[in-house]
């Protein structure tokens, strides 16, 4: 197989790359087992019918998780397991079937260490993995589907907000706060189903264009409460102490950084953090930070949320960074790890399976 070239490890961005291997697992209902064996095949394209029914009703769901290299060359993956509980949840949502645990875990773990070299080097980028599953089963009608097509792939990637770019600095996000909801009431927004982004870039575009990193919307129901941002959940850092977080949902994606910011601040920071919804004026006016977190974002700073044409700035960002050196520190190796979040690929004898 032609090695493909890698990248300039000093100018990563949050951009796709080609790497040397893919997964692809197939499902069936009507076989048993349901799952194939699965196959590690060379990048390139993957053959579906055109009548496929996530091309016409976005029958799909995916996730995104992260490898990264520890000072001392490791390569270690964060919570996978976290993510494939999300998967298997977000698939059962759209009534696909759920791939197991077990399978992804694993699948992950072999997509990582067959890329390996794609990993960058500490300290100049992540190695970001995106499984996804769809309803692969040609179907004209809208209907539940009994075929299914697992893919995973991994791409080496720089920071979401790249150094340079107009809009985030080192002191955080701008964003629009909408009168609107990311997702419909009682639809799929616990879910990360491929349907929930699509309505959403040209929302977001239309702000980016406008010098904003992103938008904040407000929930579907009373349009009163913060939800999130495009693509990572929101922090509010009171006045009066403490962290609020609005809880888990219909409105929400039950992030994993999320679920460590949480952890890390109450069980290593000893912060009280609250689950409960907050309004957007309370948030502006008894807020004094307020951070965003997701995989891709990791956890950053808003500097500015701009809400019925008035700006409000937060001007700190300690609790942010105090909850980002210690998420990255177990990232990255140089921590201990308590919650034991962290897994290490091991790099197998080369030669052993080419
Ligand atoms: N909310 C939305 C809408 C997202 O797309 C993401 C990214 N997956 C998140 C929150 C953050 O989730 P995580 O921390 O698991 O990446």
């Amino acid at each position: 197989m032609p090695e493909r070239p890698l990248p300039d490890w000093d100018n990563l961005s949050f951009s796709f790359i080609e790497t040397d291997w893919i997964y692809r697992a197939e499902g069936d209902i009507g076989r048993k087992p349901l799952w194939d064996d699965g196959k590690f095949l060379p990048f390139g394209g993957i053959e579906v019918s055109p009548a496929a029914a996530f091309m016409s009703y976005g029958l799909g769901v995916f996730e995104g998780l992260k490898a990264q290299r520890s000072v001392d060359g490791r390569v270690l993956l964060f919570r996978h397991g976290s993510n494939a509980e999300r998967f298997r949840k977000s698939a059962e949502r759209l009534l696909l079937a759920p791939f197991p645990v077990e399978r992804f875990t694993s699948a992950v773990e072999e997509i990582v260490r067959r890329n390996m070299r794609f990993v960058p080097p500490h300290g100049k980028g992540t190695f970001y993995i995106r499984p996804i599953e769809v309803g692969s089963e040609a179907r004209l009608g809208l209907g539940p589907v009994a075929r299914f097509l697992v893919i995973m792939y991994g791409s080496p990637v720089g920071g979401y907000f790249s150094k340079g770019k107009k809009g985030a600095g080192p002191a955080g996000v701008r964003l629009q706060a909408l009168e609107q909801g990311r997702v419909a009431p009682g639809g799929t927004g616990s879910a990360k189903a491929m349907g929930n982004y699509a309505g959403g870039i040209m929302i977001a575009h239309i702000w980016k264009q406008k010098g904003f990193d992103d938008v904040l919307y407000l929930d579907a129901h009373e349009r009163k409460y913060i939800t999130e941002t495009s693509g990572s959940n929101v922090f509010v850092v009171l006045k009066s102490g403490g962290i609020v977080t609005p809880p888990l949902d219909d409105q929400i994606l039950p992030g994993v950084t999320r679920d460590s910011a949480i952890r890390v601040a109450r069980e290593v920071l000893k912060i009280r953090v609250d689950e409960r919804p907050i309004e957007i004026g309370e948030a502006l006016s008894d807020g004094e930070e307020m951070f965003c977190t997701g995989t891709a974002w990791t956890v950053q700073s808003v500097r500015e949320v701009v809400h019925g044409g008035r700006a409000h700035a937060f001007p700190k960002t300690e609790t942010r960074k105090a909850i980002l050196d210690i998420i990255l520190g177990i990232q990255t190796g140089e921590r201990p790890d308590p919650f034991g979040w962290t897994k290490e690929v091991a790099v197998e004898p080369a030669g052993a399976r080419r």
